[in-house]
């Protein structure tokens, strides 16, 4: 076997089963099929729970690329209606997705993990003594374990016989990162808290 474990998909949850791995000594490797940190659909709130999830798994490092800490914030729903939540003293850090994927899977490679990009997982085949995994280069890897953290839009869980998501289970979402200014912020009612390390609030 080439590796102890294999990771398809560098997401959040990608990254972190391979800190996981890799700092107990398995060998790891996490295929994905796109870039290091990809821009994705999130509001970007790192909760309180997520970040101490984080430091407990050695990643406290990722904290690098918090950019401003929040307090509240506020949806803004047809109608110009507010929908205002305030969690004071449970602040939560803002992120943006692109360079919060990156540094996890950064962090991940510090730990051992060999990270490949372009490596759409296709194929999947169990044998008695692990598990070959094909890219959609043709590449093929070996390992022990495959864990599977494509994404929920991913068909790959089903191809490998996990159930699929049933029609309940989803929601659809359309979004846009419209343009805001400190003044419209204010306007609203709610001021990011910023960090040392930056003065703004992604999101609006
Ligand atoms: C509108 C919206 C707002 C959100 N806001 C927040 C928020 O504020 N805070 C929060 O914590 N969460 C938020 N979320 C949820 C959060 O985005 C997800 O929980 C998180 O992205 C899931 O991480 P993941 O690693 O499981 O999957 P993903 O982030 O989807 O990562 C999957 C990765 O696998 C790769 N991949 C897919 N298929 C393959 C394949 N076949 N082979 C190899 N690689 C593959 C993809 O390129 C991707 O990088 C939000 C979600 C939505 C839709």
């Amino acid at each position: 076997m080439e590796y102890d474990v294999i990771v398809a998909g560098g997401g959040p949850a990608g990254a972190a089963a391979a800190i996981a791995a890799s700092s107990r000594g398995l060998s790891t490797l996490v295929l994905e099929k796109a870039g290091r940190g990809r821009d994705k659909f999130c509001g970007g709130g790192v909760t309180v729970l997520a970040r101490r999830y984080l430091a407990e798994l050695g990643a406290r490092e990722v904290e690098e690329v918090f950019e401003a800490w929040c307090e509240g914030h506020v949806l803004v729903l047809p109608g110009e209606r507010l929908l205002v939540d305030a969690v004071r003293g449970l602040s939560y850090a803002m992120v943006r997705r692109r360079v919060f994927d990156a540094k996890l899977l950064e962090i991940a490679e510090a730990s051992g993990a060999r990270v490949v990009e372009g490596a759409r997982v296709e194929r999947a085949e169990a044998g008695p003594e692990g598990v070959t995994v094909v890219d959609s280069r043709g590449e093929r890897y070996t390992g022990r374990y495959l864990v599977v953290a494509t994404g929920a839009g991913d068909k790959l869980p089903e191809r490998l016989g996990f159930p699929g998501w049933r029609a309940g289970d989803l929601g659809h979402c359309w979004g846009s990162e419209p343009p805001t200014t400190p003044r419209a912020r204010s306007r609203r009612g709610v001021e990011p808290t910023a960090s040392p390390r930056s003065s703004s609030c992604s999101g609006s």
